[in-house]
């Protein structure tokens, strides 16, 4: 029996047989081949090739099919990976010079890419060799069929235990028995952390050595709550969390029970509680999870899927796929959020800059690709205009000045008159604005009026309002969404916009959090755009709490000096309210 800490990255609490992804390239074997073996291990990769191409041109028309082109695009990426000659010479040169076997010929090529991609630090070129590893370990899985576990001889629900999990392995998970997911590197915002609270699968990330330290097979307890793991438990242990497990089930059998009910305080105050999605299988997440429909799109996630700019139809195409997917039909489109951590070098963002979050991101980068930027607002406006008026909304992120909602203005302006003269009939779209930039909070009052709705994008807010790196664990501790400065703030926006009648959502990971959830609701916050996975909890909190109540809390936080007196008073005031939603959170 053993314990491991790492970071909690989604709530819950999960027992399962350990399915180790990475398992066959810990320990490659070394021993050299004879000669006489050469042309069989020849024979034997490209057998592996051939079943990874099979393999990926399945996932492909799969994941088309029931996800959507732009999500099926990436195992198009792989399978040119596979087919490239350089990749192939390389492995066949080391098995008929080095006498290597296929597997340690892989393990080899995956070393030397890691190198190469680390010398370059560019973050479009690590996302590149995410999919070089993927493809090797697909490959190397095939030349270990016998070693291989099949997952349909492991018993039980599976834990799945990796380094890190690649986008294909993210596919695949969806057909698998996956109860938790347990990582080496990653942390709250890291792709399993993603897809693990999307799906309400407990999860934790960052324990260091653990694909070394867990075989296939062994009994794993995740606890998402604490961030911990047991490794085969004794039986004290295991029944103690075999209760929790229970209690976490019971409690999302009996939350999933409210997703046709209406969102309403204790006191009935109508709330709108809206999903975050980056495509048509969160719009189908948001959907089961009962939201009111998408308070943030992120389209970035068709380009980075894509190997191209997409151009208008293509767009077009996505768009409406998405919104005739989404609750009500009702979703708001950010245009492209490029820059900051995500790059895409199509658009010319390959090098590398000092402050890449304060730089050249966003509608910042997209002013200077006005055919690619006005592409994309004819998109969304064409999209829109197939739904009824005003269920679609149009949204520009880091909008930082007046100047810019001018300008931003005129271009959809521009927009509905090329599509008219091409005798495209429109409708007019909601135009709003993401509130992320201490300078738009600090001028919002000069902004409300140019805009239809305003989005709190706390979580560049509160990087920036805190001169903290949201992905940076170094300044965590600063990084916080219920610090008392970033509190005031929010608190002066919500009232300054609700004063104008302009619609203000919170739309950062904060909306879906419980503290901040009764914080945001005493402020006079009424929508909120969260993972779809959190709205069934925060539905339940919010039939619990009152308005008079949340505005009494925030009257007694607004008086604290310290993030930390903040938390404790609300976690306590929730633990009241609310007791069986503390299996819930990771806080
Ligand atoms: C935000 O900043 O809060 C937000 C919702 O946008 P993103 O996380 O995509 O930057
Ligand atoms: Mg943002």
């Amino acid at each position: 029996m053993a314990m491991r800490r790492g970071i909690a990255v989604s709530p819950g609490v999960a027992i399962g047989t350990a399915y180790v992804i990475h398992e066959i390239f810990v320990n490659p074997d070394t021993k050299r081949l004879e000669d006489s073996q050469i042309t069989a291990e020849l024979a034997n990769y490209e057998t592996a090739r051939d079943k990874a191409g099979a393999d990926l041109r399945a996932l492909e028309r799969k994941v088309e099919a029931q996800v959507g082109r732009e999500e099926a695009s990436i195992f198009a990426v792989h399978q040119a990976i596979l087919r490239d000659a350089a990749f192939t010479n390389k492995i066949r040169s080391w098995i008929v010079d080095d006498k290597m076997n296929s597997s340690a010929a892989l393990h080899r090529l995956l070393g030397e890419y890691t190198t190469l991609f680390a010398r370059t630090n560019d973050e479009y070129l690590q996302e590149r060799l995410n999919d070089v590893r993927d493809v090797i370990i697909r490959l190397g899985s095939h030349l270990n069929d016998a070693a291989k576990p099949e997952t349909g001889s492991i018993v039980g629900p599976l834990i799945v235990v990796a380094d890190e999990l690649l986008p294909s392995q993210v596919v695949a998970l969806g057909d698998m028995d996956v109860h938790g997911i347990v990582t080496q590197k990653g942390s709250q915002t890291s792709h399993a952390a993603i897809v693990a609270r999307s799906r309400g699968i407990p999860a934790v990330s960052g324990v260091s050595g653990i694909a070394r330290k867990v075989k296939t097979g062994d009994t794993i307890v995740v606890d998402g709550r604490d961030g911990h793991i047991e490794i085969n438990p004794n039986s004290e242990t295991l029944k103690a969390f075999k209760k929790l497990e229970r209690e976490f089930f019971d409690l999302k059998d009996k939350l999933a029970t409210n997703r046709d009910q209406p969102s309403l305080t204790a006191d009935g105050c109508e709330l709108r509680l809206q999903g975050n999605i980056n495509g048509v299988a969160d719009a189908n997440a948001a959907c089961a999870m009962g939201a009111s429909g998408v308070g943030l799109y992120r389209t970035e996630y068709l380009y980075l899927t894509h190997p191209s700019v997409p151009d208008e139809d293509e767009q077009y195409e996505a768009y409406r796929a998405i919104v005739a997917a989404s609750p009500n039909h009702n979703v708001t489109i950010r245009t492209l959020d490029i820059g900051g951590d995500k790059t895409v070098a199509y658009l010319g963002h390959d090098h590398k800059e000092a402050n890449p979050f304060m730089g050249w991101r966003s509608i910042r980068l997209s002013f200077e690709h006005p055919e690619f930027f006005n592409t994309q607002i004819r998109a969304i406006v064409r999209a829109a205009s197939e739904f009824p008026e005003g269920t679609v909304r149009l949204m520009f992120p880091m909008v930082t000045t007046v100047e810019e909602i001018r300008k931003l203005r005129s271009m959809v302006r521009r927009a509905y008159k090329t599509l008219n003269s091409r005798g495209i009939k429109t409708k007019e779209v909601p135009i709003g604005m993401m509130l992320e930039v201490p300078a738009a909070a600090v001028s919002i009052s000069t902004m409300i009026d140019l805009v239809d709705f305003v989005s709190v994008g706390s979580n560049d807010l509160v990087q920036y309002l805190m001169a903290a790196d949201r992905d940076n664990p170094k300044v965590a501790h600063l990084c916080q969404p219920l610090a008392p400065p970033v509190l005031i703030v929010l608190k002066n926006v919500i009232e300054v916009c609700n004063r104008a009648n302009v619609p203000i959502t919170v739309c950062g990971e904060m909306a879906g959090t419980p503290r901040a959830f009764v914080l945001l609701l005493g402020m006079g916050l009424r929508r909120f755009s969260m993972s779809p996975a959190f709205i069934p909890s925060i539905k339940q909190l919010a039939s619990q709490i009152s308005v008079e109540e949340s505005e009494r809390i925030v009257a007694a936080v607004m008086k604290f000096k310290t993030t930390a007196q903040v938390k404790k008073f609300v976690a306590r005031l929730i633990e009241r309210i609310a007791p069986d939603l503390k299996m819930l959170s990771t806080e």
